[in-house]
């Protein structure tokens, strides 16, 4: 999807009210369109109404943890990446469902968590505090290992319950994961919240394609994952083409324009298998 078209939500950030407004009318026109108001494949297609069921079953997911929690018991941890900007999306969409439902539920913003790599890519950290502001996030950071950090959060917001995490079943530590689970022995306690687990890699994209969801600029130069500098690299199934040698050094200055201007991996959104996401990743 090309960064330049017409995205969900304005640059600018607009009231809260306003952009859960506009993400649940998008949401809710996506979920009513039939294979017929679409113009692709057949395989397409079916990718398409995969989605709208995942679509569905994440909104259960937040709406029900929106019904055990209040809002200041909420969290999302939000590291910029494509998975936890689904389930941003979804559950702005979500509060605006719950304002509809009752009159004294007006939030004005979201709490967020952030733990930056020690090693951050720029376009990440520009990332995340660009969508702060679109998505009126209310973002604590931290630079230090998790679970220091999330022990760190939970002191400082002491009402925090439940935090959504945007982990996917084909993650590390991903397998065994429910829509409600308490953290694990040894980490800070409370509740996580998992609404995109069993979306798949392609779902992801095809969600962020169709509603043009605007996402972090290193997803258009093949990177499929993102960690910290140190331990990510392009995805090498994304690889275009392998150059000679000689022309990746500059010493081959007749190249092709089509090759001058174009990126030497495909973007992220091109890449269809789960178990191919991890590969630009070390770790
Ligand atoms: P990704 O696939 O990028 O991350 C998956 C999701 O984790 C993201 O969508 C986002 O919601 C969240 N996330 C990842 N990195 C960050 C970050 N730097 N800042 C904010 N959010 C981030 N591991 C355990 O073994 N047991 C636990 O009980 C446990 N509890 C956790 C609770 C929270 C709130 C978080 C954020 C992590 C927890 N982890 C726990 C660690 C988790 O299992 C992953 O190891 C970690 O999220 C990194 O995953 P990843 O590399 O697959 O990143």
């Amino acid at each position: 999807m090309p960064q330049d078209e017409a995205s969900l939500i304005p640059d600018e950030p607009i009231p809260f009210s306003e952009m859960c407004s506009i993400i649940h009318s998008r949401i809710t026109t996506f979920l009513a369109e039939t294979p017929a108001d679409w113009n692709c494949t057949d395989k397409e297609k079916k990718r398409l109404e995969n989605v709208q069921a995942q679509t569905r079953i994440s909104l259960r997911v937040i709406e029900e943890a929106l019904e055990k929690y209040s809002l200041d018991e909420l969290s999302l941890s939000y590291n910029g990446g494509k998975d936890c900007l689904v389930l941003l999306v979804l559950y702005l969409a979500a509060l605006h469902s719950k304002t509809l439902k009752s009159s004294n539920f007006r939030p004005t913003s979201l709490e967020c968590v952030f733990i930056q790599s020690s090693d951050p890519f720029e376009e990440v950290t520009k990332f995340v505090e660009k969508t702060s502001r679109q998505y009126n996030l209310n973002l604590s950071r931290y630079s230090a290992p998790m679970k220091g950090a999330l022990t760190d959060y939970l002191q400082e917001k002491p009402n925090v319950q439940a935090i959504f995490v945007g982990t996917r079943r084909t993650d590390p530590h991903g397998t065994y994961l429910t829509h409600f689970d308490r953290t694990d022995h040894g980490w800070p306690d409370f509740m996580r919240i998992h609404p995109v687990i069993d979306w798949h890699y392609v779902d992801i994209w095809t969600f962020i394609c169709h509603l043009k969801i605007p996402y972090c600029c290193l997803y258009d130069q093949g990177y499929t994952s993102l960690g910290g500098t140190r331990d990510t690299h392009p995805n090498p199934k994304l690889l275009r083409i392998k150059l000679p040698e000689t022309i990746e050094n500059g010493k081959y200055t007749h190249l092709p324009d089509i090759w001058k201007n174009t990126s030497k991996y495909r973007p992220a959104w091109e890449l269809m298998d789960d178990e191919e996401e991890r590969l630009g990743r070390d770790n």
